[in-house]
């Protein structure tokens, strides 16, 4: 071995021992006759004195530059009093050099690693492998390494094997586009690659493996333009015989175990809410309970009201009309409301109507907004003590459609929750259950909420008479306002599974095409079973504190779906497209 210790594992403890050290220069300072190099591996930093005593080993040290890959020998000693360091984990010692080998030189890295310097993201990504030397590019990693090995641990303990899935297989419906390679073999015929394991995983419930997990990479063409990956990391879970009560509890404690490992937090016992009171109280479907502004439905104070803004959409069954309070709001200037205005513009909201709370004793005159004289006095009381309204708290109203509301006003609670600082605790776990089976598009048209294979909470029929309605065995996990993971209890009999792609408007002949080995495995004995996944991309973030899913991936991709380092993906020769039968449009050879 080339080395005895990391730089960053030294300590009071090995004082006078003799060590070798291997890594980067990180930084090199002249200080009157005597030279501080900065040694930099994985573990972090050492730093090593050369005095002129040692004349060959002063003149190496004194020619090294940034980033130069060198072998140390040295001795340990605590440092002067005075010279300790607080800020590195060997900031006690130093090493006296005794020999040092230049193992490889470097260029002048394109970005400094030794002081901070705004980088632009593109050229990190182009020379990752120089960004991922910076330390807390390096923590990050390895924060990663621990959640994952602290999770199989977890998994391996209750009875999980790790199986792998294909990654050249067909379409599995997740809600996104897929990403296709073309076969050579089968000419004209793609491959899909998976957008998650579902299918294989249910398959493997069918074999009777009843506890199955994988981290697994998937793959999924989306438009990025949130914080997204084309490929990511899911925490795949699967098991047979148990409900979700037992699937829950079960991923539940692993998430716990895992805070508790890697944070040594707490997080308790996670709190269970229905869709239906998350999307009523939090406008979301994954709620961030750190946030205590909740929405309050109004429609039934509003209804008889001539103002047709609010009567509209009071009297709408899709229609709603709800109240924000924001604590201490009075006194926010004009210029604050109408950016929220704007904000929730976003989300297809027409305006943002409010009312100033400045004295409640005083009635209307007591209330400071555009659209008091609309409502009359009786119905403003009810609506100011039912959202809970004091002197200088401000109300927003939202009415609209019940999903624009909802939305709109959703995304407003988190941002004052951000801009007023208002958040009441670190972390905020919680389950969301009894999802809708469907989404009803603006045509009628129906598709899944979570996916196809999810088990509806009613018998086929029941499900085929009012299938807009039904609810189903899904569930997710949130944190902080999050959707860490999510799934369900899948199907397990034909008829069920026949009865949802009927309602989804997928023919028989399609089902048997596109789906017709699940069918088949239907047939043959399939357990109860139900799983779920967790975002391990996402999770690494909330856990690191990262403010981008792509700084806790190695090798991320740009929001284009591109890698600018391996300048992927690339063009392709004319024989390699020959081969797999495929001509390229004239107007993309342009290109
Ligand atoms: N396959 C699902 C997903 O990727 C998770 C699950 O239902 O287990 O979201």
């Amino acid at each position: 071995m080339m080395r005895t210790h990391y730089c960053g594992q030294l300590n009071e403890t090995l004082a006078d021992q003799e060590i070798t050290l291997c890594g980067w220069v990180h930084r090199r300072r002249d200080h009157g006759g005597v030279i501080f190099l900065d040694i930099r591996d994985r573990e972090g930093l050492a730093q090593v004195v050369f005095d002129p005593d040692r004349k060959d080993t002063f003149a190496m040290a004194d020619s090294v530059r940034s980033e130069y890959v060198v072998r140390i020998r040295g001795k340990v000693r605590a440092r002067p009093e005075g010279a300790v360091n607080p800020n590195m984990a060997s900031g006690a010692i130093e090493v006296l050099g005794y020999e040092l080998e230049v193992l490889n030189q470097a260029e002048t890295p394109p970005f400094p690693l030794n002081e901070y310097s705004d980088v632009g993201e593109e050229t990190r990504l182009r020379y990752r492998f120089i960004d991922l030397r910076r330390p807390e590019m390096a923590a990050k990693l390895k924060l990663r390494s621990q959640i994952t090995s602290s999770v199989r641990r977890y998994l391996d303990e209750n009875g999980f094997l790790d199986v792998e899935t294909p990654i050249l297989t067909r379409a599995t419906p997740e809600g996104a586009r897929d990403y296709l390679v073309p076969s050579r073999t089968h000419p004209g015929h793609f491959f899909a690659l998976p957008q998650s394991p579902q299918l294989f995983k249910q398959l493997l419930m069918v074999s009777g493996f009843d506890r199955y997990y994988q981290i697994a990479k998937c793959f999924r063409d989306e438009d990025l333009r949130a914080d997204r990956q084309p490929e990511f990391t899911q925490i795949d879970i699967e098991t047979s015989f148990l409900d979700e009560a037992d699937i829950m509890g079960l991923t539940e404690g692993m998430i716990r175990q895992l805070f508790k490992q890697v944070l040594d937090v707490d997080l308790g016992e996670f709190p269970h809410m229905t869709y239906e009171e998350a999307m009523r109280r939090y406008g979301s479907d994954k709620p961030d309970l750190r946030n205590p502004l909740e929405l309050v439905d109004v429609a039934d104070q509003l209804a008889g009201v001539e103002f047709k803004v609010f009567s509209g959409p009071a009297n709408d069954p899709k229609g709603r009309v709800a109240a924000l309070r924001v604590p201490g709001g009075a006194s926010m200037p004009r210029k604050q409301i109408d950016d929220y205005t704007k904000f929730v513009g976003i989300y297809g909201a027409k305006g943002l109507a409010y009312i100033k709370v400045n004295e409640r004793a005083k009635g209307l005159e007591g209330l400071q907004s555009p659209i008091v004289k609309f409502i009359p006095e009786d119905n403003l009381e009810v609506i100011l003590d039912r959202v809970g309204a004091v002197d200088g708290d401000l109300v927003f109203f939202g009415a609209d459609k019940a999903k624009i509301v909802s939305e709109a006003l959703g995304a407003l609670r988190i941002k004052l929750g951000h801009d007023l600082d208002l958040l009441t605790s670190t972390w905020a776990p919680m389950w969301v259950v009894d999802f809708p089976m469907f989404e009803e598009s603006d045509d009628g048209s129906l598709s899944a909420l979570h996916h196809p294979f999810t088990a509806p909470k009613c018998s086929p029929e029941e499900l085929q008479a009012a299938p807009a309605t039904a609810l189903s065995r899904a569930y997710d996990m949130v944190l902080n306002g999050t959707e860490l993971g999510g799934g369900s209890i899948r199907i397990h009999r034909k008829e069920m599974q026949q009865a949802v792609f009927n309602i989804l408007g997928i023919s028989p002949e399609e089902q048997q095409e596109k789906f017709g080995f699940l069918l088949d495995a239907l047939k043959f004995g399939a357990p109860p079973h139900g799983g779920l996944a967790f975002g391990l991309d996402r999770l690494v973030m909330l856990v690191t504190g990262a403010q981008s899913i792509r700084e806790v991936i190695a090798f991320p991709k740009t929001q284009s779906a591109a890698c600018v380092m391996t300048q992927a993906p690339g063009l392709v020769d004319s024989k390699a497209l020959r081969e797999l039968n495929i001509r390229l449009r004239e107007q993309t050879k342009v290109e």
